[in-house]
Parts: C-alpha cells; sequence; structure tokens
C-alpha cells in the first residue's frame, strides 16, 4: 500500500474539521448543559446525539469482532460510499475500477464527486479476474470497489482473487459485505489487521431488517476511520437511529430466527422457480436475493405488476440479459410470486 498521506485528497489531508460543543467537552461528568444552544426542554429529542456514537460501537465492537476505532457509522452504507470519494478521490483527475455488473450506488457517486469509473466485467459465471482489475488501474486509481456477494448476481466471489488483489494493489479496496450474513463464506472483518488498505462495509439494511433506520458500518484502520470522521456531518447518525440499533442488537436471537426463515424460503422459492417453465435459469446465491434468467423478463416483470408484485427487472444490466432480480420475502409473499408465474406459464 502506498502511504495513506498519498492517497487522500491534500485537502482532507490538511483539514480542521468543525469542532462540535460536544467534542470539545470530554471526560468530565457534568450535568448542567449550557454549551450547545439546546432547548432544557426534554422532547425527548433536546440533546444533540453522540456524533461518534460511542454506546452503538461498544456493542458492535462485540457482535463484529473489530475494534472501536475500526468502526465508523453512517447515513446508509450509502453515506460510506460517498465518503470514500470525498476522502481518496480528487474530482476531475483520480479515477476507480469497479467489477461489473454490481451496486449502482458506487458509479453514481462517482458521478456526482466528478471521478471517472471504470468497469471491469466479470465472466459468465460473474466471478472477476484480479488480474483483469490489477490491469485496468493507473497512477491516477485510487480505489478498486468489490461487492461480495455481489449485487445483483448474488454470488461470493473468490477469496483467493479478492486476496491478490488486496495484496497487489497499492491503493484502497472497498469491500461491500451487505449481504454477508446471509453467507457461509467467511468474512474478510479478521483479515484487516493484515490489509491496511481494506475498508468493509456492513449495513443494517438487509439481515438486520432495519432498512429504515438508515445505519451502515465501514470498518477499516483506525487512521481511515479516522478520515472519515474528519469530513462526515459532525450529527450524522441522529439519536432515534442511535437508540434503535441498540435495541436491535439487544434482540439479536431474533435476527438468526429470520435469517434461517430466509435461508429456508430461499431454498424452496429456488427450486420451485427451476420448474416454471418461464425461467429458463436460476443463478446460485449466498444473499437475500436471487438473479434468474426468463423467458423475457420484460413482459414478466410488466405481469407481475399487473398482479401487484414487483421485483427487480435488471435485464439492461451487462451480463445479465432477461434477468430479473427477486428477494426473498416471507412464505406467503413468495407463494404469491410462484402462483402468479405458474398462471403466466399455461
Ligand atoms: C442494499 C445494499 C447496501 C445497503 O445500503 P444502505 O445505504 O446501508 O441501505 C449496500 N451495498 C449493497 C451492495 C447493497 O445491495
Amino acid at each position: 500500500m502506498r502511504p495513506l498521506k498519498e492517497l487522500v485528497r491534500p485537502n482532507i489531508w490538511e483539514l480542521s474539521p468543525y469542532s462540535s460543543a460536544r467534542d470539545e467537552y470530554k471526560g468530565v461528568t457534568a450535568t448542567v448543559f449550557l454549551d450547545a444552544n439546546e432547548s432544557p426542554y426534554n422532547t425527548p429529542f433536546n440533546r444533540y446525539p453522540d456524533p461518534l456514537q460511542l454506546e452503538v460501537k461498544a456493542q458492535l465492537e462485540k457482535l463484529k469482532g473489530v475494534p472501536q476505532a475500526s468502526i465508523f457509522l453512517g447515513n446508509g452504507s450509502d453515506e460510506a460510499i460517498d465518503l470514500v470519494f470525498r476522502v481518496f478521490c480528487n474530482p476531475g483527475k483520480d479515477n476507480v475500477v469497479a467489477i461489473e455488473p454490481t451496486y449502482g450506488m458506487y458509479a453514481v457517486c462517482a458521478d456526482i464527486n466528478d471521478v471517472a469509473y471504470r468497469r471491469v466485467p466479470l465472466d459468465k459465471d460473474f466471478q472477476m479476474d484480479a488480474d483483469a482489475l490489477l490491469a485496468a488501474t493507473d497512477e491516477n486509481t485510487k480505489v478498486i470497489f468489490l461487492c461480495s456477494p455481489n449485487n445483483p448476481t448474488g454470488n461470493v466471489l473468490h477469496r483467493a482473487q479478492i486476496v491478490k488483489l488486496l495484496t497487489g494493489f497499492s491503493g484502497i479496496v472497498v469491500l461491500d459485505e451487505a449481504y454477508a450474513d446471509f453467507s457461509s463464506a467467511p468474512s474478510f472483518r479478521k483479515e484487516l489487521d493484515a490489509y491496511p488498505n481494506l475498508i468493509i462495509l456492513n449495513t443494517f439494511s438487509k439481515a438486520w431488517a432495519s432498512a429504515g433506520i438508515r445505519l451502515g458500518m465501514a470498518f477499516a484502520s483506525p487512521e481511515i476511520v479516522a478520515l472519515f470522521n474528519k469530513v462526515k456531518y459532525p450529527y450524522n447518525v441522529n439519536i432515534l437511529t442511535q437508540k434503535a440499533a441498540l435495541d436491535l442488537m439487544n434482540k439479536r436471537h431474533e435476527l438468526n430466527d429470520w435469517r434461517n426463515r430466509i435461508l429456508h424460503e430461499r431454498a424452496t422459492l429456488m427450486a420451485n422457480f427451476k420448474l416454471l417453465p418461464c425461467c429458463k435459469h436460476v443463478y446460485p446465491t449466498d444473499a437475500n436475493f436471487f438473479l434468474a434468467k426468463m423467458d423475457n423478463a420484460t413482459k414478466i416483470y410488466d405481469y407481475l405488476i399487473r398482479q401487484g408484485i414487483v421485483v427487480r427487472n435488471r435485464s439492461k444490466i451487462m451480463l445479465c440479459d432477461d434477468c430479473l432480480r427477486i428477494t426473498i420475502g416471507t412464505p406467503q409473499e413468495n407463494t404469491s410470486l410462484l402462483r402468479a408465474l405458474r398462471q403466466y406459464s399455461v
């Protein structure tokens, strides 16, 4: 890895961050707070939230096996993705490299930040060729984006290829593990110490069943997390979200239960999907969704909409011709989908 200072935008490296009232007061036990121009009347939201979300991170440290100094929390993973661009990529000059197809937010954030986005196609099994990604980099490539299990393909990327990039690329590697809770493949969280250029993304939006609270996690070296904290909005995670996250982590047996039910339903739904005359192929998955090649995906998508069922039409995406992406729902929802498709087929 190149020295962090060479990878970070000079203005960010030099930045003196905003210092909030709650940043400046630390440690002492105080009872009278007249420092932040808050209202004294307890709504109960009159106080600003903890800018560093330390209570949430203390729980996450145990749960994820990552020290607090290596945890960043944001307004969804999307905030962390945007921060990667704002911290590392000089607009109009630097570029990033990513697998294709993958999660659409990386390219959108690149466009917003005026950073060139280089797409390297996966192979027909949706696996990546680390050498092809390395060949797409140049001296202005700051970041490589990977997603495993990948969205929309559902598969995990081969571990050896990921390691090859982590060791062979001198910039930052972002590994989005939003769906890792549904996979039997081990997370790279345990490898953070070995790879100082690794940023892992996780989210409360999928397995934690809490897309509505907007809470995303990034795990990285304390130096990278410190850079994210310097650039983020001072109070980027609100009190309601922090409270909801603490409550969720206290009932995590339910998480296991939901995950097991989703995995069970996934197997049933995929087995039935393969039998549908309108389905040509079901791709293997390690996520809470799967990709299916259909006999005319757009026609089937429109038909399902008329039945009040919404799936994701991915047929315009590279390597996903005629593919629908199906999220695993409740047994009732999955049955409704199958029933509609059986009627379509006859
Ligand atoms: C759903 C998803 C996320 C989650 O984003 P949030 O902003 O945390 O809701 C992140 N990455 C991928 C690949 C996803 O599919």
